[in-house]
């Protein structure tokens, strides 16, 4: 992993401050060792001057010496001074340079020592009569200390000078203590500096460890769900591609595994947020726990998750490490804090897997599969494992398409209702239209109810599409001429909610139409289930005054309870009767009996799917109230319906006058209305 750049400037600040305390000391040093140099040169000046004076002392006649003439007394007291202190030799010169005396020659008392010797010039500052002193080392070898000084001192007479005393101080002890100093001083200083940028780089370090694990946490964030730590998506997408990579140097096959929690929505809403989140993490404790190491599990958001299974060999492999998932996330959760008290939840999952290779040659194609399985899994009845399969699954495709393409029809407003025409006993008389739903798909061209509808419950839509039914049907049917009547179907889907009066009887203040003049059409297999509830519902629709038909009698569990616990204004007797009249004679009975049994509750019967005029023959013969079927009238487009009496084989009869409703205006209720108002 390359290293941040945040990461690389951390590392130039030890170096920055490593080189800042190497540049103090070596400054400190510099500066001691430049202040033991002035020391002993303050030294060795004091000492020449101190020795030049007692030189100068000693010889009252000076000038006489200056001159050339010494006397003997001059002599010794400067034989006397020949060795003072460090002091280990001094010279005598003349202010033109001629140098007088060597304090060394004092010490041969033969020695013949006022003899002038060479001339060398005076350096300019002692002729200006200023001190001068020079700081020198030897080899030692000589008749020279390792370190001395030299020091000229002017003599002089009423700010003249006469002359200069040359005098030597050995200062090698000196030297040597103030070079002891200077080290230890040194050693002080950079270890006081040395500790100084410890602490410095301590607290350096410590805040580069808080910088890192502040960066850690940032890159661990972003790379995991922060509930469940799981990988998040984008890391998973990651892993994949590191998968297929491994694949291509012969790492093996792999294959991603769809998990879905099975009523997680259901512990969110009951139980609350928290609790959900209780389960999602142990959840992905559990799956942890149940894979291999190397595998790698992923939430891909709300109760999605998503498993990278690596060295897999066949299909058994993966069926296996399901069956592990199945039975581990499949056993009851206990959420709720300690003292809240715990629940016991479960939530069971569905597993849906393809293999890289076997399966899907992308990623893209693999993840869209193990997705496609884990759809199959849960359209299966949920808590099981489904592979990719070709077959169904294109099936399956097929329908997630329709539902997409559903759900933007509705958006779009591209679904439209036909009228089929229902008629009076004689079957002539024009009673009233029965409502049925047309979608015309942009490449399947148009499509039956039977296809879209239980799509529509399923996803959810049916509620938007049934409100928009009830409105448009209503506003049509308030231009046909009364009594005519309208059917609307109604699926159970709608009776979920409260919604369905509220949508009944908007429709019915909008549009004006007549209570009377609306008739709704449900199924047995509503009443099936939630039977209270639904003959409530039922019982508030038939107060607005609309009236209720059972649709399809026959076909469902057909029980006689149905039809006093509630009293329905009309049964329709399936078209799969109708249609089995001819042939089966039993049918006849069965048909005749319905009838009978409606009548005596006072329950008008319409017979559907009549075909053909001996089925109309035998209907009217067994007192059925009404009729709608291909042998009376398709459905057809609103715009081309003729309110006029049936012109079938049938004994004509004159039936109400034409009506056309082409001249209506444009119907107001568009889907999107209903989108819009609901
Ligand atoms: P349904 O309510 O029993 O409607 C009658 C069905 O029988 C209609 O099929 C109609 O076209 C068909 N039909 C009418 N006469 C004959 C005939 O003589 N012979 C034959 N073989 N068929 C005939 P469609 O339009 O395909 O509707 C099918 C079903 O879809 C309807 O059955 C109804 O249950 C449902 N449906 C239609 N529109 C809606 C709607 O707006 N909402 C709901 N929830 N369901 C609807
Ligand atoms: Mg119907
Ligand atoms: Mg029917």
């Amino acid at each position: 992993m390359p290293s941040s750049p945040t990461r690389t400037a951390s590392w130039r600040w030890p170096l920055a401050w490593a080189a800042t305390v190497l540049l103090a000391v070596l400054g400190v040093l510099a500066s001691m060792h430049q202040s033991s140099r002035s020391q002993l040169q303050h030294d060795a000046e004091h000492l020449a001057l101190h020795h030049a004076e007692l030189v100068i002392e000693a010889t009252p006649d000076l000038q006489d010496l200056l001159a050339g003439q010494a006397r003997p007394a001059a002599l010794a007291s400067l034989r006397q001074l020949r060795r003072v202190g460090d002091v280990f030799r001094f010279k005598l010169f003349r202010s033109d340079g001629v140098q007088l005396l060597v304090s060394d020659d004092l010490d041969r008392p033969d020695a013949e020592v006022l003899r002038p010797a060479r001339r060398a010039s005076l350096p300019h500052e002692v002729l200006r009569g200023e001190p001068l002193v020079e700081l020198h080392e030897s080899d030692g070898r000589g008749d020279r200390p390792l370190h001395y000084s030299q020091a000229f001192v002017p003599v002089k007479t009423e700010g003249r000078v006469l002359g200069a005393v040359e005098v030597h101080v050995d200062q090698t002890e000196r030297h040597a203590s103030v070079q002891a100093a200077l080290w230890q001083n040194t050693l002080a200083v950079a270890l006081g500096l040395s500790a100084l940028a410890g602490l410095g780089l301590a607290q350096l370090r410590s805040r580069q460890r808080a910088e890192r694990r502040a960066e850690d946490r940032v890159h661990y964030l972003a790379r995991h769900d922060a509930l469940s730590g799981a990988l998040n998506r984008s890391s998973f997408g990651e892993a994949l591609a590191q998968a297929v990579q491994r694949r291509g140097l012969g790492g093996g096959d792999f294959a991603v595994l769809c998990l879905d929690l099975d009523h997680f929505k259901d512990v969110n809403d009951s139980l609350g947020h928290a609790a959900g989140d209780e389960v999602l993490r142990q959840a992905t404790q559990r799956l942890r726990d149940v894979l291999r190491n190397g595998d790698t599990v992923a939430r891909l958001g709300g109760d999605e998750f998503a498993v990278l299974q690596q060295g897999v060999e066949g299909a058994e492999a993966v069926r296996r490490t399901a069956q592990r998932i199945l039975d581990a996330l499949s056993k009851p959760y206990r959420v709720g804090g300690q003292h809240a008290g715990q629940t016991s939840v479960s939530c069971g999952v569905s597993v849906g897997a393809a293999i890289f290779g076997a399966d899907a040659g992308s990623l893209e194609e693999l993840l869209h599969k193990a997705d496609l399985a884990l759809y199959r899994a849960k359209a299966a009845g949920r808590g099981g494992f489904s592979f990719y399969d070709a077959q169904l699954d294109r099936e399956l495709q097929d329908r997630r398409e329709l539902v997409r393409d559903l759900r933007q029809a509705v958006q779009e407003d591209r679904l439209h209702l036909h009228y089929q025409p229902q008629y009076g006993g004689d079957g002539h008389t024009l009673t009233g239209y029965e409502a049925l739903l047309r979608w015309t798909h942009p490449t399947r061209g148009e499509l039956p109810p039977a296809q879209f509808i239980p799509l529509a419950e399923e996803n959810g839509l049916i509620d938007t599409i049934g409100a928009w039914v009830l409105r448009r049907a209503c506003v049509e049917a308030a231009h046909w001429p009364a009594p005519l009547s309208v059917s609307i179907n109604l699926s159970p889907a709608q009776f979920r909610g409260e919604q369905l009066v509220h949508h009944v009887t908007r429709a019915l203040a909008q549009s004006g139409l007549a209570p009377q003049r609306l008739e709704l059409e449900i199924t047995e297999t509503l009443l099936m289930r939630n039977t209270e509830q639904v003959v409530r519902m039922l019982r508030t629709l038939s107060a607005l005054g609309v009236r209720i038909a059972m649709d399809d009698f026959g076909t469902g569990c057909s029980s006689l309870a149905y039809l006093w616990r509630f009293p329905f204004d009309k049964l329709k007797i399936d078209k799969a009767f109708t249609q089995a009249l001819a042939d089966d004679p039993k049918v006849n009975l069965i048909v005749r009996a319905v009838i009978s049994l409606a009548h005596s509750l006072e329950i008008r019967v319409n017979a559907e799917g009549v075909e053909t005029p001996g089925q109309l023959r035998m209907l009217q013969k067994h007192g059925c109230d009404e009729f709608q079927g291909y042998l009376l009238g398709h459905p057809v487009a609103p715009a081309t319906l003729q309110h006029n009496a049936a012109t079938t084989q049938a004994p004509a009869r004159p039936g109400p006058s034409d009506h056309t409703l082409a001249h209506l205006p444009t119907m107001p209720a568009t889907l999107a209305d209903t989108l819009q108002i609901d």
